[in-house]
């Protein structure tokens, strides 16, 4: 290995994973100037990896933010100018954790929490519908889009439910707690029952499909379960 492919190699090794090359720590540990220029990598990569473990970036977007380093490093032609390769980098990680926290769905931590949501919710009443029952599904398709998760009728009959039929009235798209989610309406009888339906990505915690939870708050049931990756709270 020449100076020119090691200096090239160093550019382009990935940061998060640790790069084993038996040619360039051949050439390193032989030649003086390529020596140094690792360590100054290598104190790059440390701070870079300092400001990683310092801000709450999910390892999805660990990737992408590297891909946007090393085009940067390549840009920049030399790891020579580090200092301002370091503070373009420091800024970027910055920015991207500031729009991550910025966009980052609010998270039940338990199902306690959701279910008093729901109750507290259901109580304020439903207002007025968007949609009704007769034009459903093609307002599953919109609901769908506008909260980026796929929303699906529930499937009360397999809920084992009190009671004769629940008939559905109509839905819109509201708020639960900090979460925007489908709102469904159904009448029992003269009673209103409500289902809320969440994308799984609002629970902070592992929830198995087809597991279910029971409370009673202020008299009223609740019942939480999982189904086809959404989760459903109803109120009745
Ligand atoms: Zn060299």
């Amino acid at each position: 290995m020449i100076c020119k492919e090691f200096e090239n190699w160093v550019l382009t090794k990935k940061i998060t994973v640790p790069a084993v090359n038996p040619a360039a720590r051949d050439h390193k540990d032989n030649c003086p100037a390529c020596s140094k220029l690792y360590d100054v990598d290598h104190a790059v990569e440390e701070t870079i990896c300092d400001a990683f473990r310092q801000t709450d970036i999910p390892d999805s977007l660990y990737e992408q933010v590297e891909t946007s380093i090393n085009h940067l490093e390549k840009n920049t032609g030399s790891v020579l100018n580090y200092k301002m390769v370091i503070s373009a980098i420091l800024f970027f990680i910055a920015i991207t954790a500031a729009f991550y926290t910025l966009n980052k769905p609010f998270r039940y931590n338990n199902l306690h929490q959701l279910s008093e949501s729901a109750v507290s919710r259901h109580l304020q009443g439903s207002g007025e519908l968007e949609f009704t029952a007769d034009t459903m599904d093609s307002a599953l398709i919109k609901m769908s889009k506008t909260l980026n998760f796929n929303v699906i009728l529930p499937d009360l009959s397999a809920q084992h439910l009190p009671g004769p039929d629940y008939t559905l009235q109509g839905g819109r798209i509201c708020t639960l707690g900090k979460c925007k989610i489908a709102y469904l309406v159904y009448r029992q009888q003269e009673k209103i029952c409500s289902v809320f339906i969440l994308d799984y990505d609002n629970l902070g915690f592992k929830m198995a499909d087809g597991s279910k939870f029971n409370n009673e708050i202020k008299g009223l049931h609740t019942l939480i379960w999982k189904d086809r990756g959404q989760v459903y709270a109803m109120v009745y």
